[in-house]
C-alpha cells in the first residue's frame, strides 16, 4: 500500500480525555466527604467571583419550550474554557425524571483541546448549595442558626448541609407541597445531625428561621413567599426562580430587600428581578467577595439572593473536580479525540483502520 505523503513517524498515544461518570463523582464526593467537597468548591467559586474581570461572561444561551428549558453556559478565564448543558423540566418529577440534569466540559484555551467531561446534575447540585452558603456568609444574620427549606425535592439537602457546614446551621425547618418530598428530606437530613422539623405550611416553616431558602420548581410566577410572612432582619437564598415566567419571592418583598446576584445581565431575564424595573439597584456577589460593596449593613436589613447560577460556578466546580483526578484516581478515559498522527491525515487514519479486524469491528480488545 502506497505510504501517504504526509505520514512520517510510528502512532503517538491517543489523546484521551478523563470522564468523572456519576459513578465516579459518587465516589469522590464519598472519598473527600460530602461537606469538605461543598467547603472546597465554595473556596474555588470564591476565588473565582474574586477574580471576576478575567472571566468572559455572556447570559446562558436557553433553548424553551412549554415544559421546560434547555441551556448552555460558557465561559472562559482566558486559560480554560468550560461549559455546562442543563436542564430544567419541573414536570419531569411526574414523570419519574429529574427536574434538573446536567453535564459539563473544561478545555485548554490554547489548543481547544477538552481536558475534562464530567457528568454535572451532582455537581450542579453542590455548586449550587456551595454558592448559596457562601453568599449567606456575607449576607446573612451573625450567628443564624435556623434555616427555612421551602421545596425539598433533588437540591434540599445538598442545600441544608451547606449551610450547616459553612454557616453553622443547627436547626433546619422543612415545608413541600408534597408531603413525600418532606418526609425523604427530614430522613437523609437527620441522619447528618440536624434538627429537622416538617411543617404543615411554608408560613410554619420560616417562623424563628434567620435564613429562608425557596427551592420549588414550577414554571410559573409563584408566590412561595408574601409580604406579610417576612418579617425584618432575615436572609432569603432564593433558588427556584431561574427562567423567565418562573419566580417564587412576591414583588413587595423585592422591595424591601437588599438584593444581591450572581450576573446581573442573566438574573435580570431569569430571576426573582424579572418583577422589577430594569434599573432597579442590585449589587453583584464579586462586588461582595472583594469589599468593594457592603454585604449585610445592619441588623434589620433583608438581604435576598436572587440565585438563577451562572457558568463561573460551573467552571469553578469542574477546575475544583479536574484537581481531584490525580488524587482519587476515580475517572476513565475517554477516545473522545480523534488525533490523527498526521494532524492533517484525518482521512489516513480512517483509511488505514479499514484494514484492520480491529477496526472492522470483527475482534475485540
Ligand atoms: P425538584 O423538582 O427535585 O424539587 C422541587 C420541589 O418543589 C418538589 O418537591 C415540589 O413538590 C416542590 N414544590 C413545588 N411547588 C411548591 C410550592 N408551591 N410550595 C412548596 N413546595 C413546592 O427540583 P430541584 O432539583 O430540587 O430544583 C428546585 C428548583 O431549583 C428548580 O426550580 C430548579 O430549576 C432550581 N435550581 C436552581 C439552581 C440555581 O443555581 N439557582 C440550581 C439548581 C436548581
Amino acid at each position: 500500500m502506497p505510504q501517504s505523503p504526509l505520514m512520517t513517524s510510528s502512532p503517538s498515544p491517543l489523546a484521551l480525555v478523563p470522564f468523572v461518570s456519576v459513578e465516579h463523582m459518587m465516589k469522590i464526593v464519598n472519598t473527600i466527604g460530602l461537606q469538605q467537597v461543598i467547603r472546597d468548591i465554595a473556596g474555588y467559586i470564591e476565588a473565582d467571583f474574586k477574580r471576576w474581570h478575567s472571566f468572559d461572561k455572556r447570559e446562558r444561551v436557553a433553548a424553551h419550550s412549554t415544559e421546560g428549558v434547555i441551556e448552555l453556559m460558557p465561559t472562559s478565564d482566558g486559560e480554560t474554557y468550560g461549559f455546562k448543558y442543563v436542564n430544567g423540566h419541573p414536570a419531569n418529577m411526574a414523570r419519574g425524571f429529574q427536574t434538573v440534569t446536567a453535564f459539563g466540559l473544561l478545555a485548554r484555551v490554547e489548543t481547544g483541546y477538552p481536558i475534562l467531561l464530567s457528568e454535572m446534575t451532582l455537581l450542579t447540585a453542590l455548586r449550587t448549595a456551595a454558592t448559596s452558603a457562601l453568599a449567606a456568609k456575607y449576607l446573612a444574620p451573625k450567628g443564624a442558626k435556623t434555616m427555612a427549606m421551602i421545596g425539598n425535592g433533588a437540591q434540599c439537602e445538598f442545600q441544608a448541609l451547606a449551610f450547616a457546614e459553612i454557616l453553622g446551621i443547627k436547626k433546619v425547618r422543612l415545608f413541600d407541597i408534597d408531603h413525600k418530598a418532606t418526609e425523604k428530606a427530614r430522613y437523609n437530613l437527620s441522619m447528618r445531625g440536624l434538627e429537622v422539623i416538617a411543617c404543615p405550611s411554608a408560613g410554619e416553616a420560616i417562623a424563628g428561621a434567620e435564613i429562608i431558602t425557596t427551592c420549588t420548581a414550577d414554571k410559573q410566577y409563584a408566590t412561595i413567599l408574601s409580604d406579610n410572612m417576612v418579617g425584618c432582619g432575615v436572609h432569603i437564598n432564593a433558588i427556584g426562580g431561574d427562567c423567565p415566567g418562573k419566580t417564587e419571592i412576591h414583588k413587595d418583598i423585592l422591595h424591601r430587600s437588599s438584593i444581591f446576584v450572581e450576573y446581573t445581565a442573566q438574573t435580570r431575564i431569569e430571576g426573582e428581578i424579572q418583577q422589577l424595573d430594569a434599573a432597579h439597584p442590585v449589587t453583584e456577589l464579586w462586588q461582595v467577595f472583594t469589599g468593594e460593596a457592603e454585604g449585610r449593613a445592619s441588623v434589620d436589613q433583608i438581604t435576598l439572593f436572587d440565585s438563577v447560577g451562572f457558568a463561573t460556578e460551573d467552571f469553578s466546580a469542574l477546575r475544583y473536580l479536574y484537581d481531584q483526578l490525580e488524587r482519587t484516581g476515580h475517572y476513565t478515559e475517554l477516545d473522545l479525540l480523534a488525533d490523527p498522527d498526521d494532524p492533517r491525515d484525518l482521512f489516513g487514519m480512517l483509511h488505514r483502520a479499514s484494514n484492520s479486524p480491529f477496526y472492522q469491528g470483527k475482534i475485540t480488545a
